[in-house]
């Protein structure tokens, strides 16, 4: 596949089939031709980048349709919330580009709402309390080819249901001791019509009704409810809640029957979700990497967080590009990060200004060139882009170049400096390796260079030709820097995928390497954190949210070379 062959046209894109589903629902003339979708994420940890899809499906599907698209905190679990991941989830998704429609919603909002549900399917014998602990329950649930088995709870009367789930309201049983069960169908061969729990006991206080309840809904009783009460038309979800369709649509019916038809009664369509090799992407497992300090936090630049992208370079328009690309499939799949990294490169060729750093800085010292001399030396920002227009670099008698780019024995193929070679440094002259020194460790500490003054660039009338062009920076102008590379955070395509092994046990113990040193050109001493750049030669990079200009430190967002679009050629 060439790179142009796996760019989605605008209009492949629109034509998903869940874009189809939705034009379907319209020429029908469904919900009045209204149009609502919503992200629903539960505050207990930070958005990665499955999310990230989810986003740009549901704020891009309401975008196409001139639609709206809410967002839903599933606040139902208070042990996992916190109001730290409901206010990163907003930062995230308005940095993606996106807005919902009025204010943020919340399912704590409908707790009441729900609670009256709930008193109306046990006035319809179709749900009661039961007294059966976690194990039991399991134990009794059957398995998919064989029935359950009732519950001795299931036949209490209507009125004794209704004065236990007053009572577990009111708070007077501990955690665990009640629960309450919809009546359903325990031979169902849908596991999740067997009597599923509807509430449970949780004294601990939630995030926003503080201690007003102590019995909280299932997301199972909560999610498809709430969605009727926004009036969500298309309730966009991932696969595994497909076998949870039938009940939300039994919970709907309950609550609707009798009543006149509503207005609005939400569909839902499954998508596969976003996976991504070498990467774990359940908020659990990504907590735990946190929790324990094996990264230095959610936006820790190995993270597959929307944050921790963020502070690796990436832009929102590289992972819309990425979520765009990926497109929407009805089967589970896995993505190569490699497609990731090529979104990133892509967009950051049209807009990252080129300057020059040295990671591995080695001294080169022009022997002919006027002590005490500077000469600023134009370059082109960007040459993908001419309105970036030019700046001057300060050319002087002592540079520094990388380290790498000087061998004592070069190969024939070696187009870089070796003793009597001859390069171009960039933007500015051609020089010839005369000597070098070497210190007491034999590693190289100097090289003594002569330029040809006629062959500044732009103006060399030397004739000279050279196969090698390195990037340099200025010694007496560079600013120091801390520059930080980074690897796969797990060395296994699929960490969390062995069934005896931890996915712990594949990180990579070299995902993070720190160079301290390191000489960057003069102009980047005043940058913003998270300006993006390239960096000649050497990649991607942008400046960490810590970096001050007394402290300057980047991060490598991602390298120059295209492993995916070569791979998939
Ligand atoms: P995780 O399993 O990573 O903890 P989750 O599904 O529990 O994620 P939610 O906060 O419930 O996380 O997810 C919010 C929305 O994002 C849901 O609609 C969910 O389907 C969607 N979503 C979560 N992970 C992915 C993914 N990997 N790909 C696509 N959509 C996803
Ligand atoms: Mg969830």
């Amino acid at each position: 596949m060439s790179n142009e062959a796996a760019k989605p046209s605008v209009e492949e894109v629109k034509t998903n089939f869940i874009y189809q589903e939705i034009d379907k629902d319209l020429a029908q003339g469904k919900n009045g031709g209204k149009i609502l979708t919503r992200f629903p994420p539960e505050p207990n940890g930070y958005l990665h980048i499955g999310h990230a899809k989810s986003i740009c499906l549901n704020f891009g599907i309401a975008k196409h349709y001139k639609a709206a698209c809410n967002l839903r905190f599933d606040d139902t679990n208070p042990t996992k919330e916190e109001v730290e991941y409901v206010d990163s989830i907003q930062e995230d998704i308005r940095w993606l580009g996106f807005e919902w429609e009025g204010e943020p919603r919340y399912a704590s909002d409908y707790f009441e709402q729900l609670y009256q549900w709930a008193v109306l399917l046990i006035k319809k014998g179709k749900a009661y309390v039961c007294e059966l602990n976690a194990e039991q329950i399991a134990a009794q649930k059957g398995t998919p080819t064989t029935p359950g088995q009732d519950s001795p709870f299931r036949n209490r009367s209507v009125e004794e249901n209704l004065d236990l789930f007053e009572r577990m309201r009111k708070g007077e049983f501990k955690d665990g001791e009640k629960i309450l069960r919809a009546k359903i169908d325990m031979a169902s061969p849908n596991m999740h019509m067997r009597d599923p729990i509807m509430y449970r006991i949780i004294h601990r206080h939630h995030h926003r009704t503080g201690d007003q309840w102590c019995i909280y809904p299932m997301y199972d009783f909560t999610h498809g409810q709430s969605d009727f009460i926004e009036g969500i038309t298309h309730s966009i979800c991932t696969l595994e809640f497909e076998v949870h369709r039938p009940l939300y649509n039994w919970f709907l019916d309950q609550i609707l029957d009798g009543e006149d038809a509503p207005a609005v009664r939400p569909r839902q369509i499954e998508f596969a979700r976003l996976n991504l090799n070498y990467t774990v992407m359940s908020k659990r497992k990504l907590l735990e990497l946190v929790q324990k300090g094996i990264v230095s936090g959610w936006d820790d630049p190995r993270m597959p967080t929307i944050s921790g992208l963020r502070r690796r370079g990436y832009t929102p328009e590289s992972i819309r590009m990425f979520a765009d690309r990926v497109g929407v499939a009805r089967r589970d799949n896995v993505i190569d990060l490699a497609l990731l990294e090529y979104c990133v490169r892509e967009d950051l060729n049209k807009r990252a200004m080129r300057v020059n750093a040295v990671l591995d800085p080695v001294k080169v010292v022009i022997t002919n060139y006027p002590e005490g001399q500077v000469e600023m030396m134009e370059t082109v920002n960007n040459p993908e882009d001419e309105t970036m227009g030019t700046r001057e670099l300060p050319f002087s008698r002592e540079i520094y170049i990388e380290r790498d780019d000087f061998m004592e024995e070069p190969p024939k193929k070696y187009f870089r400096l070796g003793p009597g070679r001859e390069v171009r440094l960039k933007s500015a002259y051609i020089i010839k390796c005369e000597d070098y020194k070497k210190d007491a460790d034999g590693r190289v500490s100097e090289i003594h260079c002569s330029y040809y003054p006629d062959s500044r660039s732009g103006a060399d009338t030397s004739g000279i030709k050279v196969k090698g062009t390195l990037h340099w920076v200025s010694a007496a102008h560079a600013v120091d820097a801390e520059i930080r590379l980074y690897d796969r955070l797990f060395m296994d395509e699929a960490p969390d995928a062995h069934k005896d092994k931890d996915f712990k046990d594949f990180l990579n113990p070299e995902s993070l390497s720190t160079l301290k040193g390191c000489k960057l050109e003069p102009f980047l001493a005043g940058v913003k954190p998270l300006d993006h750049f390239q960096f000649q030669r050497l990649g991607y990079f942008s400046a960490d949210k810590d970096s001050r200009p007394d402290a300057l430190v980047f991060n490598k967002t991602v390298g120059l070379k295209d492993s995916w679009a070569r791979s998939n050629k």
